[in-house]
């Protein structure tokens, strides 16, 4: 039996998605014109692609539901509230089916074409949803066409532009609320976390401004401070920004325009060009946001690369060091305790040699599994190269690093891999173990060294033993 309850619980949260922000959008409507912001369809679009089990027959009829209920419940007549719900969703149904073909990499805005494909996602919308505006035009308003057709695109362009990003990026509940306990963590660890509030900050400075100075250059004063915030917060963060941002202009904008217009002027040019002014606004730092996200992924990957063994996924030996010998220099601050292990591989090259080169990287991938099983996550594990691999383990007894490395040196001879023709293939390792306790600066060279010469006393003692100093 196919379990429907996801679908219901999807379908009323899609009714009350919609009807909530359709609330929202009717309560911000000037007399007489298109709401202000309208988030109900962008929000609604999002939720179908990101909520796929909202996206079903009985999910569109909750939502069809939602709008009818804003309307009727705020005045609307029954006929009238019908068309205006078609021609809303009816961009909505064009926007899934173009966002639906893009790639989640760019639907997500993780690289800048994105910004570029959600732009053309949401115009597209906009014409399914003006088209649908010259019949309501014709049929309900007997108003101009045209005028409607441009009117309602424009708009909902602008609404889809402001809203979509957004709604396509916002972090899931959870994450969001995590997020906010990791910040507030931060902040009671060092005060100073709150300067990275300066961006926002920032922002806000140049709201006042807008509204203080005033005149045709104000839509852009926010760009310097949006851009900060483009390059300081995560891209979710830097898209709700530009949300409220839009918001707020489009408010203090629009009214503004409207007081100021002469008696008996058309307001509808003036209310097209600010839409559409804040909406274009909001794609430069959207794109700077999301060329950074696209950047900081690429360097974290990299880096990854730089430090870590193709074959075992271990730190390099070039990776090792350095953080080693960090690890030494705090140790011997606190004169606390240090083992250092070398180990290699007992007669690898005759697994190779019979088995061939590509089964002996298997039992390396397999025998570094086995070995950072035992491990914490204070350790530092690094393949040296070749079959040779060290550890180091800070705050640790001599004897419990003894039983460790015993403990390393059976997980190894026990650990296997099968070979083409099933033969289970072993492995054994040699284990040179250093324990000190450092009470003045010494270097990880020096230290290896002495742990390779334990371990090649142990391989002269006859393999598949630690020798401890
Ligand atoms: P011993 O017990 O004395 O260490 O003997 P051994 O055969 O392990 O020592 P030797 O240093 O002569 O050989 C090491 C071998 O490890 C030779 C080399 O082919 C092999 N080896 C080194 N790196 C890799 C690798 O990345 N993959 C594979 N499959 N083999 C490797
Ligand atoms: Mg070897
Ligand atoms: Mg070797």
């Amino acid at each position: 039996m196919v379990d429907y309850v996801p679908y219901l619980v999807g379908a009323i949260g899609a009714g009350i998605l919609v009807f909530g922000a359709s609330l929202f959008g009717i309560l911000t409507r000037p007399e007489g014109l298109l709401a202000v912001l309208w988030p109900a369809n962008a929000l609604l679009l999002a939720a179908f692609v990101r909520v796929p089990s909202m996206n079903t027959p009985i999910g569109w009829l909750a939502a069809f539901g939602g709008f009818m209920l804003a309307d009727i419940l705020t005045g609307s007549d029954v006929s009238k509230a019908a068309w205006l719900t078609v021609a809303n969703m009816s961009g909505v149904a064009v926007g899934l089916a173009l966002i639906s073909k893009l790639d989640p990499e760019d639907r997500n805005l993780r690289r800048p074409s994105g910004v570029l494909y959600l732009c053309l996602t949401s115009a597209a919308a906009a014409t399914g949803s003006g088209l649908m505006g010259i019949a309501v035009a014709l049929i309900v308003f007997h108003s101009d066409p045209v005028m409607a057709f441009v009117f309602w695109s424009s708009t909902e362009f602008a609404n889809y532009v402001i809203i979509l990003p957004f709604a396509m990026t916002v972090s899931r509940l959870p994450d969001f609320l995590n997020g906010w306990q990791r910040l507030a963590g931060r902040v009671r660890q060092d005060w100073k976390v709150l300067l990275g509030g300066m961006p926002a900050l920032s922002l806000a400075f140049s709201l006042v401004m807008v509204s203080f100075v005033g005149g045709p250059g104000a839509i852009v004063f926010p760009v310097p401070a949006l851009l900060w915030c483009a390059l300081s917060y995560r891209l979710s963060v830097v898209s709700v920004l530009i949300t409220l941002l839009s918001l707020w202009l489009m408010i203090v904008l629009e009214l503004d325009l409207l007081a100021n217009l002469p008696e008996g002027a058309d307001p509808y040019y003036g209310v097209i060009s600010t839409r559409l002014g804040i909406a274009m606004l909001a794609l430069g730092p959207l794109t700077v946001a999301s060329i950074d996200r696209a950047r900081s992924a690429l360097v974290e990957r990299l880096d990854h690369a730089a430090n870590h063994d193709y074959l075992t996924g271990l730190l390099t030996r070039g990776a090792f060091m350095p953080l080693g010998q960090e690890m030494v220099d705090r140790i011997a601050a606190q004169k606390g305790r240090l083992t250092v292990m070398v180990m290699d591989l007992d007669l690898f090259k005759e697994i190779n040699d019979s088995h061939g080169h590509a089964t002996g990287d298997r039992i390396l991938i397999e025998v570094a599994r086995v070995i950072q099983r035992n491990l914490r996550g204070t350790d530092l594990f690094a393949r040296l190269g070749g079959e040779e691999f060290a550890i180091l383990v800070p705050d640790i007894a001599k004897v419990d690093a003894q039983g460790l490395a015993q403990r390393i040196r059976k997980a190894v001879e026990q650990a296997s891999i099968v070979a083409a023709n099933d033969v289970p293939i072993h492995t054994t390792v040699s284990i040179g173990l250093l324990y000190r306790q450092p009470d003045q600066p010494i270097r990880i060279d020096t230290l290896l060294n002495e742990a390779d010469r334990a371990m090649y006393e142990a391989k002269e003692n006859g393999r598949n033993r630690v020798v401890a100093r």
